[in-house]
């Protein structure tokens, strides 16, 4: 079966995530997410993504994105993308499954 896949920029609007050396994680988050989403569009892959602007989503509501996106099915896929300052350090990608 075709995976499908939801894409989740981390942070947005007024949750800027990590801050630091000019560097905004919500920003870059959603760049990377783009990039991610776009490619995948492209190779036919069913794709959705939680947000494509600067827009604060409260937990709820992420949630919410990612499961209207294809519903909550062992073959959706979650890729919540962040990028970690403090006690985790450098990039990270999360894949979420919120049903066996
Ligand atoms: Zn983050």
């Amino acid at each position: 079966m075709a995976k499908k896949v939801v894409i989740d920029p981390g942070h947005g609007g007024t949750d800027s995530g990590a801050v630091g050396n000019g560097i905004i994680e919500k920003d870059y988050n959603l760049k990377i997410s783009k990039y991610i989403f776009d490619r995948l569009k492209s190779l036919g892959v069913d794709v959705y993504i939680t947000r494509e602007t600067d827009e604060t989503l409260t937990p709820t509501e992420r949630v919410n994105r990612v499961l209207n996106a294809f519903g909550n099915s062992s073959d959706v896929l979650v890729v919540s993308n962040h990028i970690n300052a403090g006690g985790a350090d450098g990039q990270s990608v999360t894949n979420i499954k919120y049903n066996n």
